[in-house]
């Protein structure tokens, strides 16, 4: 038999918010390899499996060793939080696999995404075209990064930020805010929600022009509203379009 790993997207923290099909992968499989705070987040809901937890720069380590155990015919998922395939590890196993020339199959379990996790705490602000963009630069150029938000803002989308701060990248959100104001006004609604569907939610509903006042850091998705984007009753509405009577 072609061995197999999954990769499987665990959601944005709450066990609830973890799809049925991803569920019953881990219930099935040896061995559950992650990210350790992804691994934190789940490890007490599936006792006596055997935990591989690394750290935050070793995604493609973390692969190999999952392409190593499946290779010795273990049973495996590798995890992310939310989607694996958004900034997860579904890509970087995949490319590996490819690479190794392994006749091994990689089967991808999708997850609820944090933007989707966070647009709900918030109301409905992701109702129409958004953008998702990382402000990481381990990966990407900044200037890559800079242009995408200028283009997305003149496209006038929602646009999610992840990965919005860190304590070594503290100044591109403040540059990203400058971009987005060179298109939008000052009193466009951003959502800010941190630890989106895990125990120590926290959400704000701010603007373009004080959303630096909040605390925003690498567990935090701001979202920012397009040009119709209003708050009604606390909560951050992008319209669609329909006619109201
Ligand atoms: N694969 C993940 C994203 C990984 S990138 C997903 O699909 O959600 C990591 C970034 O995602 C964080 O810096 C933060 O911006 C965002 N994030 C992940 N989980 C979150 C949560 N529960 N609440 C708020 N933001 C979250």
């Amino acid at each position: 038999m072609t061995p197999k790993i999954y990769v499987v997207g665990i959601g944005p923290g709450d066990p609830g918010e973890m799809t049925p099909r991803a569920q019953k992968v881990l219930e099935k499989v040896e061995i559950i390899i992650g990210y350790r705070t992804y691994v934190d987040l789940i490890k007490d809901n599936f006792p006596g499996k055997e935990f591989i937890r690394s750290g935050m720069t070793e995604e493609v380590e973390r692969c190999e060793t999952a392409l190593q155990k499946a290779l010795e015919g273990k049973n495996l998922a590798l995890i992310s939080g939310g989607d694996s395939g958004i900034y997860g590890m579904a890509g970087i196993m995949l490319e590996v696999v490819n690479k190794s020339g392994q006749p091994v199959a990689v089967e991808i379990i999708p997850g609820v995404t944090a933007a989707n996790a966070a647009a709900a705490v918030l109301g409905a602000p992701i109702m129409h075209d958004f953008a998702v963009i990382s402000l990481s630069d381990r990966l990407t150029p900044l200037e890559l990064i800079y242009k995408r938000i200028e283009c997305a803002a003149a496209g006038d989308f929602v646009i999610c930020l992840y990965n919005p701060k860190s304590k070594s990248r503290t100044g591109y959100l403040e540059t990203a805010r400058k971009i987005i104001l060179k298109y939008r006004n000052e009193a466009t609604p951003v959502g800010i929600v941190r630890n989106a569907a895990r125990e120590d939610e926290t959400y704000q509903v701010a603007t373009l022009e004080n959303m630096l006042d909040f605390e925003i850091d690498m567990f935090t998705v701001v979202i920012i509203g397009n040009s119709q984007t209003y708050i009604a009753n606390g909560r951050m509405i992008t319209p669609r379009g329909y006619k109201m009577f």
